[in-house]
């Protein structure tokens, strides 16, 4: 245990169940003193978590907490009266269908039943057919003009993978004894990554994807936390820019999460705050290389310091930096320390179903030794079905996906992975240099050393930034929309570097637009306007998207 914890936390721990054995010996053990003893046990553990709550948080923080959450009550209040309910209620049954309008086509033919008899190759093509040409208008990935999504490997890629897939088509790593080929292709995508990120002894496992990696690596530490230290009220530090899987792994998981705020200036986390959040509850901290929203990298090398000193996990979220962060110093291109080399540093997730260009559903979370990898294994050896195991989340798997990733990292190799990272970086690059030179309106932020460049507007220039994305969406792109502060970012992929002038031009046009008409009213400004400009705000754009979760559904 560290020093931290023994001047600071074990005290009042020691002080309460002394306190408690002293009132509760044989001779003097009254109901009363039992109950004084249980109720000061109560107030102390109470007191304590609140405590460290405030000092995670800060004061300010805390109470404008208070404040949002009085507020919400408040708006809940008035807009469930009966005078404003039927109002608000008309209002979002109208958002709800146009959600179901933009996703669900009219007048297509719907199939919700199975076929009486089965259908032919022939017939199935023709029915996608025409389900393809029945759907309303949608963005043409190949353009290039959509941020991150498609994470294309080139024309030649979709060859590769299907082969691959159809080779494999019907195996189960389940069951390694029957599909010997693909246990050992698993093993060798999570070596090839291990090398990559300088961890040939450590350990991992193949997931379905980023946020299985986090969901595991998170779990992974808190069983070993629970195994090791005998954390039972798990709690663990994030930065606010670090990936929505974090939010997910604490809900799932019941872990206490501490957001911490990033600096204005660099987007780092601000590592006084880590500091203060860190107690004898804390499993891990969590850094970003690179982060979703902006694109910047925390300070691993000083989080991992933190970690050291107090024993607790480290996870590094390398989904988005992938198979860009470790190739960007052999792309000529300079590099912050990110991976396995930093002490500390003890889990890594790598996504390589994104610049790794593998097939959708595949990813890698990385460990520092196999010690460690135990504490994600789920084992059952009592169950009516035998004795059952699993590394991960999923049970059966598809052994053809493993085989479409193993066969994408061999057909780009490395040198392949370099010139991506070089052509994918540099488009970046050109692009933030540009906004910085050319467009005065707007300024980008932090320093982003990969694939994504983010930007807000300067303060009085006139221009709404959402405003500026929803004039770029009539352009045809997709930019993704970011919060506090609004902004806007673009993923560049190997798609938009032959369109990366073609954004510069669209940009600086939709910003003259904005400047012209700036209280638009498309959709980013009709959806993150209501998300953050009042109280009740995220309850409304919560419902919204719950109707939106629903359409998805909806045959
Ligand atoms: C994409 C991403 C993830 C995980 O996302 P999945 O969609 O589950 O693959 C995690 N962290 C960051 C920074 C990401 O960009």
């Amino acid at each position: 245990m560290s020093s931290w914890s023994c001047t600071r936390g074990v005290p009042h721990i020691v002080v309460a169940a002394e306190f408690v054995q002293r009132n509760l010996t044989a001779d003097n053990l009254t109901v009363d003193n039992a109950k004084n003893a249980l109720i000061f046990y109560l107030v102390f553990t109470r007191a304590l978590k609140a405590y460290r709550h405030v000092r995670a948080r800060g004061i300010v923080s805390v109470v404008q907490d208070a404040y949002r959450w009085v507020m919400m009550r408040v708006m809940n209040l008035i807009i469930s009266s009966p005078w404003v309910r039927p109002q608000v209620e008309a209002e979002m049954a109208k958002a709800k269908e146009g959600v179901q309008r933009s996703l669900v086509p009219h007048g297509a033919i719907r199939r919700l039943t199975l076929p009486a008899a089965g259908e032919s190759l022939a017939q199935i093509l023709a029915e996608m057919d025409e389900m393809d040409s029945a759907m309303p208008e949608h963005v043409d990935y190949r353009e290039g003009k959509l941020s991150g999504a498609v994470y294309h490997g080139g024309e030649d890629m979709e060859e590769i993978i299907v082969a691959a897939f159809k080779r494999y088509c019907v195996s189960n790593p389940l069951h390694p004894d029957a599909f010997p080929a693909i246990r050992t292709m698993e093993a060798e995508i999570v070596s090839m990554c291990l090398h990559m990120y300088n961890n040939p002894t450590g350990a991992g496992a193949t997931t379905s994807g980023g946020t299985e990696s986090i969901l595991m690596a998170v779990k992974t530490h808190r069983e070993w936390a629970s195994a090791t230290k005998g954390i039972t009220e798990p709690e663990m530090i994030v930065p606010e820019s670090a990936h929505a899987a974090f939010d997910k792994a604490s809900a799932y998981f019941k872990i206490k999460l501490h957001t911490i705020p990033v600096d204005l200036v660099t987007r780092q986390v601000d590592l006084k705050r880590v500091r203060r959040a860190i107690n004898p509850n804390t499993i891990m901290l969590v850094g970003s290389a690179i982060n979703f929203p902006d694109g910047c990298q925390d300070d691993i090398v000083a989080l991992g310091k933190l970690a050291q000193r107090y024993n607790i996990g480290l996870h590094v979220d390398c989904c988005l930096g992938s198979f860009i962060m470790p190739f960007l110093e052999k792309a000529g291109f300079s590099s912050a320390p990110f991976d396995f080399r930093i002490p500390g540093v003890t889990s890594i997730s790598c996504d390589t179903h994104k610049y790794g260009f593998a097939p959708k559903g595949s990813s890698v979370v990385m460990y520092r030794d196999a010690e460690l990898r135990r504490f994600q294994y789920y084992v059952n050896p009592v169950w009516l079905g035998g004795v059952y195991a699993s590394p991960g989340l999923a049970g059966s798997r598809p052994g053809s996906l493993i085989a479409g990733t193993w066969a994408a990292m061999h057909y780009m190799g490395e040198a392949g992975y370099i010139a991506s990272c070089r052509a994918i970086v540099g488009a970046a690059r050109h692009i933030a240099a540009a906004i910085t030179a050319e467009i005065p309106e707007l300024r980008i932020l932090g320093s982003p050393p990969a694939s994504v460049v983010a930007f807000s507007a300067v303060e009085g220039s006139g221009v709404n930034v959402l405003v500026v994305g929803d004039m770029m969406s009539k352009k045809g792109w997709h930019l993704n929309a970011l919060q506090n502060p609004p902004g806007l970012h673009i993923a560049c992929t190997r798609l938009t570097v032959a369109v990366k002038d073609d954004f510069v031009r669209d940009l600086k046009e939709a910003v003259r637009e904005a400047k012209e008409s700036p209280d638009g009213k498309g959709n980013l400004v009709a959806l993150y306007g209501l998300g953050t400009s009042s109280a009740i705000g995220p309850t409304m754009v919560g419902t919204l998207i719950n109707a939106f979760l629903d359409a998805l559904y909806q045959a």
